[in-house]
């Protein structure tokens, strides 16, 4: 196996691993990146808790989200979430599906979920809202094939963040690290913006100019905050 596809399958598992420390999954929702040799090829791991994802976990589905080779172990059901947005979104090179109990509230509230802080930038333009129900009439809000992943995938259209009615978000980014990234600090925003709410009074968003400019600086250091979390990731693993 070459160099970056080794990284990046080592990233991933170091993905799930800090999700799951950060309380953004827990035995469900899942990580993925795209192969960076063949772009119609993503790494995501088999049916499993990402807290206990291995290396030998990871399966390499191609964009109909089926599996390259053969293949006997239990997948995700949703992992169309992921081939559908790596075809509909070629800058996308990483996916965080969560559940998020923070952030589950901005998917059935009239309130939207657009950041207070430069922290969530790239929430500047809000975040769609996918409601499987306008499609898919009444299911049980899974993504579970490929035009239920299509239609996500036509909501998040070229946003960073979609959040999915009744049931969580997606968060996408050019590298895991801005997957993982966004991920975390929608769960952040979201938790901040109750707060705010709680506090009563209009709420003072982040123009979406601040949050454009925002967004850009953060993207320049991202290896700070990676490395804690891939320290305390390993440090946990001991
Ligand atoms: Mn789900």
């Amino acid at each position: 196996m070459d160099d970056a596809t080794q990284t990046c399958r080592e990233d991933l598992v170091l993905a799930n691993h800090i999700l799951a420390q950060n309380n953004v999954l827990d035995g469900f929702g899942h990580a993925s990146v795209r192969n960076p040799v063949n772009p119609e090829r993503f790494f995501l791991s088999r049916s499993l808790a990402p807290g206990i994802v291995t290396l030998d976990d990871l399966v390499e589905f191609d964009l109909d989200s089926n599996p390259v080779s053969s293949e006997t172990r239990k997948l995700y059901l949703e992992r169309f979430i992921h081939g559908e947005i790596y075809r509909k979104r070629p800058d996308v090179q990483a996916i965080v599906h969560s559940h998020s109990a923070a952030v589950v509230p901005f998917t059935v509230s009239s309130v939207p979920l657009r950041p207070i802080f430069h922290m969530a930038g790239f929430l500047a333009d809000g975040a769609p809202v996918f409601d499987i129900a306008e499609r898919f009439g009444a299911t049980d809000m899974l993504v579970t094939c490929q035009e239920q992943g299509v239609a996500l995938a036509e909501s998040l259209d070229a946003a960073a963040v979609c959040l999915m009615r009744g049931h969580g978000f997606v968060s996408v980014g050019t590298t895991v690290q801005i997957a993982v990234y966004r991920a975390i600090y929608t769960q952040q925003n979201a938790a901040l913006l109750e707060t705010a709410l709680n506090l009563g009074g209009p709420i003072h968003f982040l123009a979406p100019e601040e949050g454009r400019l925002a967004d850009h600086s953060i993207q320049t250091v991202m290896q700070r905050p990676w490395g804690l979390w891939k320290a305390r990731a390993e440090a946990s693993q001991q």
